[in-house]
């Protein structure tokens, strides 16, 4: 088997057009469990890890392209183990993880693309935003209550209202398109998770004292606006879905399916970028080979 299989683990669950896009067609389980066990996912997990260090080294050579990694899910869908899974096999020095929690006051005097906006990562380098600008149109939306602390001045739609989340969906495509055409590598991946599904992590949270402290009251709160959420995601997947800036809706129930999918997608996304490693003209050439000469001369 090759080491990366598009069609079965990539295509699938790659969205570049909203047009047509509803969040039902997409499972939260993967329906092709029968055809791969476990231990083959995770050996394939493993073999990808060599092939994004070696993408990442060309990338960080070239020095030209940025990678954009976004990861938005529902709480306890595995973000922060799919970060530590896929990206274990990355030289760190090429690789940074930004995580966007709730708003500072220094954040909420900005607009709000600033704060991801100056933490995108430098060519060469990917970057992994475990949230993002999302969240403005995603956990604001369905608690527009949020937007009271923005200061928003009177200039533009009525705060909360359609046209308001229409401009900020605009805003985002808009942003990223101007991002991808100045060399970012966008992917960004909802990792797709049941609500019932969610509910035993979160079980697990509880009842696992080493996990203990990743629970969160709110968590359960938050379950009750499940269905604002996923109203939210489908919006902002159609508003902001393009062959620059790929979704990705990931089947998330299954973790070690989720971490191959996800690696098979970025590998698919930098290989895209026939990433080299610089040739050296002919000046440089003749510099190295004299370099060599005094070398072992001395
Ligand atoms: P885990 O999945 O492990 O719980 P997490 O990413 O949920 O990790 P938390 O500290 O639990 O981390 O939650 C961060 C919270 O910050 C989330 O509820 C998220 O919706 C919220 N948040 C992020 N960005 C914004 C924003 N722009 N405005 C309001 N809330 C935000
Ligand atoms: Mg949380």
């Amino acid at each position: 088997m090759p080491i990366t299989d598009a069609a079965r683990f990539v295509a699938p669950f790659r969205v570049t057009s909203g047009a047509k896009f509803s969040l039902a067609d997409y499972p939260t389980n993967w329906l092709g469990g029968h055809e791969l066990t476990k231990d083959e996912g995770k050996a394939l997990l493993d073999e990808g890890k060599v092939r994004l260090f070696d993408l990442q080294e060309r990338l960080y050579a070239a020095d030209s392209w940025s990678v954009l990694m976004i990861l938005q899910a529902m709480d306890a869908a595995g973000k922060d183990s799919t970060i530590e899974h896929v990206m274990s096999g990355v030289n760190p020095q090429g690789c940074e993880v930004h995580s966007f929690k709730a708003p500072s006051a220094e954040e909420l005097d900005h607009d709000f693309l600033w704060r991801t906006a100056k933490v995108m990562p430098q060519r060469g380098r990917i970057g992994i935003h475990n949230r993002s600008y999302y969240e403005e149109v995603l956990v604001v939306r369905v608690h527009p209550e949020f937007l009271g602390a923005q200061h928003l001045p009177a200039n533009g739609p009525k705060p909360g209202s359609p046209k308001f989340w229409a401009e900020r969906l605009e805003a985002i495509a808009d942003h990223e398109r101007h991002l991808a055409r100045a060399g970012t590598k966008i992917m960004k991946f909802f990792l797709h998770v049941s609500k019932d599904e969610q509910k035993e992590r979160q079980l697990e949270r509880i009842d696992d004292p080493t996990k203990n402290w990743k629970f969160n009251a709110r968590d359960v709160t938050e379950r009750g606006f499940w269905k604002d959420y996923m109203g939210a995601y489908e919006e902002a997947i159609r508003a902001t879905a393009a062959d620059h800036a790929p979704w990705y809706v990931i089947p998330a129930d299954k973790k070690w399916f989720m971490r191959l999918a996800v690696m098979q997608a970025i590998i698919a996304e930098m290989e895209t970028l026939d990433l080299k490693f610089p040739v050296l003209s002919k000046e440089a050439k003749t510099k190295l080979a004299e370099a060599r000469k005094a070398l072992e001369a001395s």
